[in-house]
């Protein structure tokens, strides 16, 4: 068969199609929803990406936003048809045209049936805030700290604020009213387990309860340690989720999948990111990832040979889950529930919820 172009410098292969059959055809369930994905449009970017700043973080040198149609084809390739929607959002970041990115991704997202999150930034009133939410097809929010004020020098100017810096209470109490759903990308270098973060998760969910709160790649915990000191604290609370979107680690996905049980974790993809090729390894609190397209920080490459198995990050993560689920002795219910049926059950929750 031949190779398909996905998007940006990534491509569908033989070595996918293989490894589909081999580890994931029998495993992922008919149909499942992608709970983390952006689209875009690069033509809505104001500020230029410099290579100063594609040197400072593997994923200014990777992302390129992608458009609609492109991720819908995408999905049909790389889940065979089982992906029955996807909980869609731009790019938070104050280089693109805010408005501009939230109108495509409203609108692209209204016509495909996708549940979307605009874009939030701190400054936004409560009318505002409001506003957004009645957008057809908008179901809720995607704070981020790099939306506290533009740097031209990093992305990670605003990395050590506090929740609340970024996601304010005058939008917390929107959101709670509206029912809405907030995606929520965690800040420190400290990751999840920092204090702050804890205390205001908990503070967020004891006095915005109707707010459906999903904390974003398992907390940042992309590391064992990460996770061990991260997840337990917040493990008792029922009505608290958690999307798994890139993450790779098995420890990880152990420790969720054993702390806060399979009905509060969702999958997600964080693509198009994850079209990329190749797997990631881990040193302590430190990852890398391994991939065969020259990028800059892709400096210790492995041998042509290894890096021509080399199979979408994407298939890597689905195949780390599945064993990680078998381990645990966690049949295909559990998998469903992942892979599916929690975002399905909040996505409805939160659709009526909004909507009245
Ligand atoms: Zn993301």
């Amino acid at each position: 068969m031949s190779t398909i172009h996905l998007h940006h410098v990534w491509d569908y292969t033989d070595v996918d199609r293989r490894f589909w059959e081999e580890h994931l055809a029998d495993w992922v369930p008919d149909k499942i929803i992608d709970a983390h994905r952006h689209v875009g449009d690069s033509a809505l970017r104001t500020v230029p990406i410099t290579e100063e700043k594609k040197h400072q973080y593997w994923v200014n040198e990777v992302s390129e936003p992608v458009r609609a149609d492109v991720a819908a084809r995408c999905d049909d390739i790389i889940f065979q048809g089982r992906c029955e929607t996807t909980v869609t959002m731009g790019s938070p970041s104050l280089d693109y045209d805010l408005e501009a990115v939230n109108d495509y991704v409203c609108q692209e997202s209204n016509e495909r049936g996708w549940p979307a999150l605009v874009v939030s930034p701190p400054s936004w009133s409560q009318e505002r805030v409001a506003k957004e939410l009645s957008r057809p097809g908008v179901i809720g929010l995607k704070p981020y700290y790099s939306l506290i004020g533009p740097s031209d020098k990093t992305r990670d100017a605003h990395i050590q604020a506090d929740i609340f810096d970024y996601l304010p209470h005058h939008i917390l109490e929107v959101a709670d009213e509206r029912g809405a759903w907030i995606t929520l990308h965690v800040p420190k270098k400290e990751r999840l387990p920092h204090p702050a973060n804890i205390r205001q998760i908990k503070e967020i969910r004891q006095k915005y309860p109707n707010i459906t709160l999903v904390i974003a790649h398992l907390g940042r915990c992309y590391t064992e340690p990460h996770a061990r000191e991260g997840l337990p604290p917040l493990a008792d609370d029922p009505g608290l989720y958690f999307d798994n979107s890139a993450v790779f680690n098995p420890a990880v996905h152990r420790l969720a999948l054993e702390l806060l049980g399979p009905e509060r974790i969702l999958y997600g993809t964080d693509n198009p990111v994850f079209y990329m090729r190749g797997h990631r390894q881990w040193k302590g609190r430190t990852y890398v990832n391994r991939t065969n397209y020259p990028f800059y920080f892709n400096k210790e490459r492995e041998a042509p040979e290894i890096e021509a198995k080399y199979t979408i990050f994407v298939y890597e993560g689905l195949r780390t889950l599945k064993e990680v689920f078998e381990n645990l002795g966690m049949g295909p219910e559990r998998v469903k529930a992942v892979l599916h049926d929690n975002a399905a059950r909040l996505i409805r929750k939160v659709k009526e919820a909004v909507s009245e």
